[in-house]
């Protein structure tokens, strides 16, 4: 059988312990094992579960037969998988990895890629649809005070038909989400402005839309993007552990619909987001001062931002020229500062947000200031793209030489 870029498929593994612990038939989980198994990355990197079910730990699996602990869900993973890739394992430089990832995860790799952090030829990026994730602690407040459920027993959450559905052995409990959201719960406030709902910038997309029919909650929804992807599930296919039939008519419609209506919020709720400010930055400045007034310049936001790449920050420079003594500088000047280094290429990963102790809404700050550059030089973050960064593609340069 050859696979090519642009084919779809239903897919459900054929291993029997992964079948069922897997979500939808276990693809995912199939892939990675077969990738490490047969020597053809030195290994996985995938979400285990830590504490409880609210806790998705990222993990470097290199044994196959742990690759399974990776199956399943875990409800809040808002993991920065881009982060621990460049950071803790070398950006990839000394070992070949499959990452499952979400969009934001393989946008902000692309990001890296370009910037010379994150070797693309070591990594095989194993997308997963997105609809939008939820932060852990409101979330379980959130199942305690208005679902009324004990945390503990939920089994799944998922989206569907504007609802937010948590189920339980019990059964499902469905609230509209627009109006969890307006009160300030559901997903965080950068997915719901997410652009990239399928990752079509990853080697393949895999994800439950679009499967229908007796397949359906047994199958994943499988799309390949790049030669890499095809010739991995080529691989895997032959070698007999994932069983595919093409994805029918009906089946694709659905994906699209599902995909547009998310595509299509995510586009108003940017309109609200981005409104009174021209997205000039003094303009934006102006408008957040009173929030920034409360930064305790904790280096938080720069810790958690995948694209703060430089290894030796300028913002702890003892230098004498605007840090006097080595203090941290005024609160405008460290924010411009992070900014001239990765506003080009912020990826909306809302990151920054999740740790800011002050509450400060970091990514929706930068989300505005990306737009207007958006706008201004046509360059969008994290696409399969040459196209240069508009401010900081000399450093990538020569970080890549
Ligand atoms: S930003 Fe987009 S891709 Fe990332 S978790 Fe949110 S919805 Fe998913
Ligand atoms: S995380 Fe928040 S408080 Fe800390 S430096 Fe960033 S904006 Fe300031
Ligand atoms: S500025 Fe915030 S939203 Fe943008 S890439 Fe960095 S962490 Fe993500």
């Amino acid at each position: 059988m050859s696979i090519k870029i642009n084919d779809k498929y239903y897919a459900y593994s054929a291993i029997d312990d992964i079948k069922r612990k897997g979500e939808y038939g276990g693809a995912v989980t199939t892939i990675m094992k077969y990738l490490l198994e047969e020597g053809i990355v030195d290994g996985v990197v995938g979400v285990c579960q830590g504490y409880d079910i609210y806790d998705g730990v990222p993990t470097l699996i290199t044994d196959p037969d742990e690759v399974i602990k990776t199956a399943g869900s875990i409800h809040c993973a808002t993991l920065n998988i881009a982060k621990f890739i460049s950071k803790y394992l070398d950006g990839a430089r000394y070992m070949k990895l499959a990452v499952a990832c979400k969009p934001c995860d393989a946008m902000t790799l692309r990001e890296l890629m370009k910037k010379g952090n994150v070797i693309e030829d070591n990594l095989i990026l194993i997308g997963i649809n997105c609809g939008g994730t939820m932060p852990p602690v409101p979330t379980i407040r959130m199942i305690k005070d208005v679902y009324e459920l004990d945390p503990a027993d939920v089994i799944r959450e998922e989206i569907s038909k504007g609802k937010l559905i948590v189920e339980t052995s019990e059964g499902e409990v469905g609230y509209s989400i627009e109006n969890l959201e307006k009160q300030g719960m559901g997903r965080r406030e950068n997915c719901q402005r997410c652009n990239l709902k399928i990752p079509f910038n990853a080697d393949l997309a895999l994800g439950n839309w679009g499967v229908v029919g007796e397949l359906e909650g047994k199958a994943t929804f499988v799309e390949v993007f790049s030669d890499k992807g095809a010739e991995v599930l080529n691989k895997v296919i032959e070698a007999n552990l994932i069983k595919i039939t093409p994805s029918d008519e009906e089946g694709i419609k659905k994906r699209d619909f599902i995909n547009n209506f998310m595509l299509k919020e995510s586009l108003n709720k940017k309109q609200t987001d981005y409104a009174g400010t021209t997205g000039d930055i003094i303009d934006v400045f102006y408008k957040y001062s009173d929030e920034f007034s409360r930064c305790m310049k904790c280096y938080g936001c720069r810790e958690a931002c995948p694209l703060c790449f430089c290894k030796d920050c300028c913002l702890e420079a003892e230098g004498p020229e605007w840090v006097p003594g080595g203090r941290t500088p005024a609160a405008p000047f460290f924010h411009l500062t992070r900014m001239v280094h990765m506003a080009d290429a912020c990826t909306n990963c809302g990151q920054c947000s999740e740790v800011c102790p002050s509450e400060i809404p970091v990514a929706k700050v930068w989300s505005t200031v990306n737009n207007k550059i958006r706008e201004t030089y046509g360059y969008i973050p994290g696409m399969i793209s040459e196209d240069s960064l508009p401010f900081t593609d000399h450093v990538s340069k020569a970080k890549r030489l």
